[in-house]
């Protein structure tokens, strides 16, 4: 591996940010939308959503949308071969040369092991930073704490204003603070379905973690912090991955 002057340069270039791949995780409820945000303002990198690009190749009716269609109408999942070649395609876009965040996916410990050998094989490059393969910042909540901020959830059905009964209850209790309006408990919001949000969030990701875990490529932060000592958080993981080169 080239040391001095190349070094040298190498550090120049990472100033310019990128980020490497990353895998973002995260239950409802614990800032996920919030904090990829911040991550492609800061750095610059593409926040890739593959129930997105699913949609949108349907939408443009290309031909793996066409085929991801027909498993979509029949209510069924879209095989993984697909999901696949729809990720790599759209990974080979020259915007994700310093990195990008995966939302979405990977899904299970096997997605993890493709996109691993993928990146390997078309992506990995020592000598270039961000060149890496991915790592994976989980944003952790205990139970607690989510059961509060998802339950706790009431929107104005006027403005949109979203309050917290908990955290961050309106002035008179039940009624929008702008409009004096009855807030409501959207659908997603009720018990019942949290707990069932919660559960599948913990079954689905605990395998990909697992994955990543045993490849000491799994860093967790604390996401029961304000919003910006999250934000502070994955930006020291992503500067440190950087550093260590993966
Ligand atoms: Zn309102």
């Amino acid at each position: 591996m080239g040391v001095g002057d190349d070094g040298a340069i190498l550090m120049a270039e990472d100033t310019a940010r990128g980020t490497g791949p990353i895998v973002l995780l995260g239950p409802p409820g614990a800032g996920k939308g919030t904090q990829a945000k911040r991550i492609v303002e800061e750095c610059g990198v593409p926040q890739i959503s593959t129930g997105d690009l699913l949609r949108s190749h349907v939408k443009n009716e290309t031909e793996l949308g066409r085929l991801a269609k027909e498993f979509m109408g029949r209510g069924e999942l879209v095989p993984d071969q697909l999901l696949y070649d729809i990720v790599a395609e759209r990974l080979r876009a020259p915007d994700c040369e310093r990195g990008f965040i995966l939302d979405g996916f990977p899904r299970t410990a096997a997605q993890a092991g493709w996109l691993d050998a993928f990146l390997e094989h078309e992506f990995f490059d020592r000598s270039r930073p961000g060149k890496c393969l991915p790592f994976v910042i989980r944003i952790d909540v205990d139970y607690n704490e989510l059961w509060l901020r998802l339950t706790g959830r009431r929107t104005c059905p006027l403005c949109g204003r979203i309050y917290n009964v908990h955290l961050q209850p309106p002035r008179v209790d039940e009624l929008c603070d702008l409009d004096g309006s009855q807030l409501v408990t959207r659908n997603d919001d009720r018990e019942e379905v949290i707990r069932e949000r919660l559960l599948a969030y913990e079954q689905q990701t605990r395998p990909v973690a697992e994955y990543y875990q045993q490849k000491g490529r799994l860093v967790s932060v604390d996401g029961s912090l304000p919003v910006d000592q999250v934000a502070e958080q994955i930006f020291h993981a992503i500067e440190r991955h950087a550093r260590d080169r993966c």
